[in-house]
């Protein structure tokens, strides 16, 4: 006998439905299993529950199969998804049959031992009796719509080209161009089976998870069915605007394989295919640098330490000044209460705030979009692009209005339903489009906030400049801070050497950590000092101008090098094509963080992508050196796609090269993809891998990279025990470059991450000092280069210490070039080797600077 799952939002209504049909069988009723509320009493659906109970219940009704009703809206989301997560392989149908009318004609059938197919046929013709009572069957009133669907269909297949599949990008643009005809085009993907009954609507072409190669056939009808198809091939011919110049051969092949597309007699222009145009949006940056993430409400009170501290001293992050008015993160978006049931006489109104707040959202998106103008912003004005056009895709705020008319949720809940069981189909899709899912949950956020009267989360949308305050920043936010007029940052908690500090510093945004950030109000005034590290409310004017003048230094001019001519190469550290182009005054890239690149990635890019990824920093140093650094996944910069089991302490855990044991294809396709790339551009590619510990293991790495041909292979030192080893380490590769932020957090064993601990992470200390030198000293022998690309590079002071230690190139964030050029250039290499024996042989940090300075002075 089949069995039958009841998915709907109401725990209540499910039972009563079954009920009131359990009352019409006589004899074996088939076994049923309601998926039904959530599971604390609240209204909702939930695919891991539906797939749970599909999974209860194949077990008894085995071949025979299961039948599974949904109420509406999201509860079909929720079944789809679950049909991917069940466990069972028993055939199952999803019917559209009506609750309470079909589950009564579906118990009495199956009951009566009749198929899957009989049973789910009975159950959807269930209507016809209250129909015919009615007399419904007869002349339905007709809508627009109902019109043009009686006109004469139109059809059309074609094959989806775009390497990223029907994404954000080209799904918005599907959704705009065919929303102005008065048409209604329907898709269905031929591999899926998964259906969009209107094109115009964004979220649900979204849902038609198609991939390049997929054959989707479209079904118009109204008055404009054929122009509305002719316009579709032509814009599935182009790619919907973003094919590369490489994907025509992707395209041609699918062709071959029986997928050109064909539209009835109209034929389409497929004479634009190939054209050059922009990488698609989830080719590049980081993303979710502009999802502003829904969190669970915190569970308990702020940890003791956590309370702001006015009076505690500031760390200084990002060198420079800043005035400017304080503008504070909104907090992020707290879900919104289950439990909250309208009374019918408050429906309405609720519902229509949906709308408005989607339209809300919708402009302010739009006018970010509009400020993006910097072509440096191409790919986050794609992404604000996007999500404007899912914000004003009217089916999703109707689907939530339902929710709320028929059920009783509230507006915030009902947005949270319906936008977070898209995001979950979505990301359930895999591949590229996973990503979007991101940008829904983005979206629920905005919505919400709007719902609420309150703004928006996510990065400040701003035209005038502000200083940001923030508790902590993730580092995908601090990628985007570029985007905004952002003058300087303080956040309460954070280290020089994290990554969000890195990534500041690269933008030459000051910055600063301050306990007391949370005693800023939005609207005060306040002078941020990076240099120093302090913050200061309605600062003097003689306060400002003491702390923005700044000394007077001559620009780097290409060359790095000591006044007695030592060569010190002096290169840059970049996070993507981005702030390549913006380095190219240094010598080369001396460590290209490839994983910064993919940050907010669920799923690996494919090679294709991250080729164009490198290229694009490749092509900003024709002819010159630049070191790629493999992935370095793992503790505070976790990447989904290579992410292990959790771990008690991930800092120590499987991070970096360690994490190629697990995933020795990411390896092996980022390095098939950094030769691809070099190659293209001709480029003087050096590879080298993170966090390495072991000879054995830089053998190994060099082992994996040596058939690709690179100009050179080398690795990281980062640990204590790779400097130690540095002789061994050094025979299995042809250079190593000195990762002094995790060398630091290693030898003095304390997280980069803490602002407390900041002074033992210092690269002053004599123990992290006496580390380099061994470095140093070991490449010195058999000469070999000996870089450093962690934080201290970028420190002036120390530039002749890292030199006299025996370091040949020091690498980082391109402002500091003038600087340290400076510095270097004051001073002879036999003064660098001086002041690199005084500050090593002190006893503290402190006392190495002095003795530096004192070793400078005495030998000037
Ligand atoms: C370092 O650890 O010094 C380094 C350069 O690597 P990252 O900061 O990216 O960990
Ligand atoms: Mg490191």
């Amino acid at each position: 006998m089949i069995g039958i799952v009841v998915v709907s939002h109401s725990a209540a209504l499910a039972s009563a439905a079954l009920e009131l049909a359990g009352q019409m069988v006589h004899g074996d009723a088939p076994h049923v299993v309601l998926a039904a509320g959530t599971e604390d009493g609240g209204l909702g659906t939930d695919a891991a529950r539906v797939a749970a109970a599909i999974d209860e219940v194949a077990e008894s009704a085995g071949a025979d199969g299961v039948l599974v009703f949904v109420d509406l809206g999201s509860a079909v989301i929720s079944a789809e998804l679950a049909l991917e997560l069940r466990m069972s392989d028993a055939p199952v149908r999803l019917t559209s049959a009506p609750l309470v009318e079909g589950l009564v004609a579906a118990l009495v059938a199956a009951a009566g031992g009749a198929s899957l197919d009989a049973v789910a046929a009975e159950a959807e013709a269930s209507l016809a009796p209250k129909q015919a009572h009615i007399g419904e069957e007869s002349a339905p009133e007709t809508s627009p719509s109902d019109s043009a669907a009686a006109a004469p269909s139109h059809t059309l297949t074609f094959t989806l080209r775009n390497p990223a599949g029907l994404h954000a990008r080209p799904a918005a643009t599907v959704a705009a161009e065919l929303g102005a005809f008065d048409a209604t085009v329907r898709l269905r993907n031929r591999r899926t089976g998964a259906e969009a009954s209107n094109a115009a609507s964004m979220s649900a072409l979204l849902t038609l998870g198609a991939r390049q190669g997929d054959e989707v056939e479209a079904n118009a009808s109204g008055t404009d069915a054929a122009a509305a198809l002719a316009r579709l091939e032509a814009l599935a011919a182009d790619g919907f605007g973003e094919l590369e110049e490489g994907d025509t051969e992707v395209s041609a092949a699918a062709s071959a394989a029986g997928g050109s597309s064909q539209l009835g007699s109209a034929g389409g222009d497929s004479s634009q295919a190939g054209r050059a145009r922009p990488a698609p949006v989830d080719s590049a940056k980081p993303n979710g640098d502009l999802a502003a993430d829904v969190v669970p409400a915190p569970d308990g009170p702020l940890p003791a330490d956590a309370v702001a501290a006015a009076d505690a001293p500031g760390i200084p992050i990002s060198p420079g000044a800043a005035v400017g008015p304080v503008v504070r993160m909104p907090d992020p978006v707290v879900e919104p209460p289950a439990e909250t049931t309208l009374a019918e006489s408050e429906r309405a109104a609720a519902a229509a705030s949906l709308a408005p707040a989607f339209a809300q959202v919708h402009d302010s998106l739009t006018h970010r979009a509009r400020r993006l103008t910097d072509e440096r912003f191409r790919d986050a004005r794609a992404v604000l692009e996007a999500t404007a056009v899912l914000a004003d895709d009217k089916a999703l705020a109707a689907e939530a209005a339902e929710l709320v008319t028929r059920l009783g949720a509230t507006p915030e809940r009902a947005a949270w339903l319906v936008l977070g069981a898209l995001a979950e189909l979505i990301a359930g899709q895999g591949g590229a489009m996973a990503e979007r899912a991101a940008d829904v949950r983005d979206l629920r956020g905005r919505v919400i906030a709007r719902l609420r009267g309150e703004t928006e989360p996510g990065l400040p949308d701003r035209g005038d400049p502000f200083v940001l305050v923030v508790d902590e920043l993730a580092p995908a936010d601090a990628a985007l801070l570029g985007t905004t007029p952002c003058v300087a940052l303080v956040t309460a908690s954070g280290a020089p050497t994290s990554h969000t500090a890195i990534l500041a510093r690269s933008l030459g945004v000051p910055a600063v950590v301050w306990p007391g950030a949370r005693t800023l109000r939005d609207g005060d005034t306040v002078l941020v000092d990076g240099t120093r590290g302090e913050v200061e409310v309605d600062p003097s004017a003689d306060r400002v101008a003491e702390a923005s003048a700044r000394p007077e230094i001559p620009p780097f001019d290409g060359t790095g090098r000591t006044a007695d001519g030592h060569h010190v190469e002096l290169l840059a550290n970049v996070s993507g094509g981005a702030d390549a182009a913006d380095a190219t005054r240094a010598e080369g890239v001396g460590l290209f963080r490839t994983e910064f690149v993919f940050l907010d990635r669920q799923e690996e890019p494919s090679v294709a992508e991250q080729t164009a990824a490198y290229r694009a920093v490749f092509a900003a140093f024709p002819g010159r050196r630049v070191v790629v650094r493999t992935l370095d996944a793992g503790s505070d910069k976790p990447l989904a796609f290579v992410a292990g089991s959790r771990e008690q302490n991930p800092a120590l855990g499987v991070r970096g090269f360690r994490t190629a044991r697990a995933y020795p294809g990411v390896l092996a396709r980022q390095l098939e993809a950094i030769a691809a790339a070099a190659r293209a551009e001709r480029a003087d590619a050096w590879v080298m891998a993170p966090m390495i510990s072991t000879a054995a293991e830089a053998r190994e790495f060099a082992a994996a990279c040596r058939p690709h041909g690179f100009a050179r292979v080398g690795v990281m030192i980062e640990t204590p025990s790779a400097a130690l080893c540095a002789p061994e380490v050094l025979a299995e590769v042809d250079f190593v470059s000195i990762g002094t932020n995790d060398l630091a957090q290693y030898a003095m064993a304390a997280d980069r991450q803490s602002g407390p601990l900041a002074a033992l992470t210092d690269a002053w200390q004599p123990a992290v000092l006496r580390l380099i030198r061994l470095v140093g000293e070991a490449g010195a022998r058999v000469g070999k280069p000996v870089g450093v690309c962690g934080e201290a590079a970028a420190d002036p002071a120390l530039a002749p210490v890292l030199v006299g230690l025996g370091v040949t190139s020091l690498s980082m964030a391109p402002r500091a070039l003038d600087e340290v050029a400076a510095a270097l250039g004051a001073v002879s290499r036999e003064q660098c080797v001086a002041v690199g024996a005084a500050a090593a042989g002190a006893v503290g940090p402190r006392e190495a600077r002095a003795a530096a300075a004192g070793a400078l002075a005495s030998t000037a």
